[in-house]
């Protein structure tokens, strides 16, 4: 099926009273997700546009999965038994400004929210790289930005409310509820169906980007902590060849005393004179304004436009988070593998991100550097590929990605995640019987 098909479907059931099955297969083809390297296991498709739609599919499955952008590149978010999508549900719920808070429903996407938001007066703290995916399947999975002093997108969150596996409204806040909440946030879809999320927001502010090509590595080795610390978010995008950063992206917020200062060189890297895509042979067209052109935060932080194909469209991705005190060790790592990452890869990008108090979050009690590829759509290269680079990394101990592909074994994860033994005990107590179960959390969360 393809992405438009998928949207009008769903659009078609918004009005329908009772949750309606979607024919997934109706063009021939399997629903798969967005790269379209992963065919879901299953053409049973439903779509709520209520709470109370949500809470009597969930009591009438025996098991089910919530599918939000399909954004994912691995089968976290896959099912053998059938979907439950929120899509229609996207609206925003309430907006307190006092409070600096906004409640949104769980279908709604960074893309419809943000230009809300700034209609309000109000943002975020941080922006993934594309807006296009969903603000819940971004939280449950820990996506996050760049920025040493910016957490992950789901430590915005302040409040939840789910349907566990009972049919049960389950309402969990930040305040009130501590540690479960802690554990719930980063819920990798195991928990329940969450309806609605609340962001804390932010006063607006605008920001400019601008980008620096060719970064020497030696630069990079030497002063990694003041690049990283030189802005607001600061990705670095590599193909790992010549021994340079083929791209610096500097993202600033125009505001007193915490401007960044362009100036032609950049550690030796050469300020662009034109708008540049991470994958240099790619049109700039999809990507944010660059060249210093002021701009409103959500037009900046990611890299790619809403509107347009982010990335490259056709790829895989992987990704391993490292402690940032073994950054730059890792980064060599990786760039001795040059010769057999290079050909298969589009770009890498390298981006740091504040630790977080979140239990299943990557950057759990860690400042961290997150290393990633985009690879060209190739698995049997890519996944003979990964166990070569997680060999390399796991002297830094890599948490990979949880909506990225990776051939971490479940005893590495265990050994990553200290709280994992406290997730379980939440998985068993909101889903005694595995109504979310599915075969990516049986074999890394459950260890079936
Ligand atoms: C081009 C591209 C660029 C990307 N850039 C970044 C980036 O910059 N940083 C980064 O960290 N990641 C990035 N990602 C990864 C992406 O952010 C994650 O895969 C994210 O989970 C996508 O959200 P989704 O809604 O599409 O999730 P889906 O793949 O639809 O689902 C992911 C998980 O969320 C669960 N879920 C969804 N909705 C609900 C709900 N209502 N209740 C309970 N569980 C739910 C699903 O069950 C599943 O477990 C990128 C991906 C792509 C394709």
């Amino acid at each position: 099926m393809t992405k438009r098909m998928f949207i009008r479907l769903l659009a078609a059931i918004v009005a329908a009273p009772v949750i309606m099955r979607l024919l997934a297969w109706a063009g021939g083809e399997r629903l798969k997700n967005w790269a379209g390297n992963l065919e879901y296991s299953t053409d049973r498709l439903y779509a709520a546009t209520s709470l109370q739609q949500v809470q009597d599919h969930v009591k009438s499955e025996n098991r089910l999965k919530a599918l939000g952008t399909r954004h994912c590149f691995n089968n976290i978010a896959d099912s053998k038994d059938g979907f439950l999508s929120l899509k229609a549900m996207n609206d925003v719920i309430a907006i307190d400004p006092a409070a600096r808070r906004v409640t949104v429903a769980a279908g709604i996407t960074y893309g419809q929210l943000c230009p809300y938001l700034e209609g309000k007066g109000f943002a975020l703290h941080n922006l993934a790289s594309l807006p296009h995916i969903s603000v819940v399947g971004a939280c449950t999975t820990a996506t996050h930005g760049s920025g040493e002093k910016n957490g992950n997108l789901s430590t915005a969150v302040s409040g939840l409310q789910m349907v566990t596996a009972s049919g049960d409204v389950l309402k969990l806040s930040r305040e009130r509820d501590e540690e479960t909440f802690r554990g719930a946030v980063v819920g990798l879809g195991a928990l329940g169906v969450i309806t609605e999320i609340t962001l804390e927001i932010q006063p607006t502010f605008t920001m400019r980007q601008y980008v620096y090509e060719n970064l020497p590595l030696s630069a990079l080795k030497d002063h990694f902590d003041e690049i990283e610390s030189s802005a607001y978010s600061v990705s670095l995008f590599t193909d790992w060849q010549k021994q340079r950063i083929n791209e610096v992206w500097i993202k600033s917020r125009v505001e007193p005393g915490a401007a960044f200062d362009s100036t032609p060189d950049f550690f030796g890297a050469k300020r662009a004179t034109r708008n540049l895509h991470p994958i240099a042979e790619l049109s700039a067209e999809n990507c944010t304004e660059q060249m210093g052109v002021l701009g409103p935060w959500y037009e900046r932080l990611p890299h790619f436009r809403m509107g347009f194909t982010p990335s490259a469209g056709k790829e895989l991705q992987s990704e391993y988070f490292v402690p940032r005190q073994h950054a730059v060790e890792a980064i060599l790592a990786v760039e001795r593998l040059r010769d057999q990452v290079s050909p298969h890869l589009l770009i890498s990008e390298i981006r740091a991100i504040a630790a977080d108090q979140l239990w299943m979050s990557p950057c759990y009690e860690q400042r961290s550097v997150a290393i990633h590829f985009t690879w060209r759509q190739d698995w049997p290269v890519v996944s003979k590929l990964l166990p070569i680079i997680e060999k390399e990394l796991a002297p830094f101990h890599p948490r990979p990605h949880w909506g990225k592909l990776s051939t971490m074994s479940p005893t590495a994860l265990k050994d990553a995640y200290k709280r994992m033994p406290d997730f379980l005990g939440l998985c068993r107590k909101y889903d005694p019987r595995g109504k979310f179960r599915n075969e990516f959390l049986n074999k890394n969360i459950f260890g079936d």
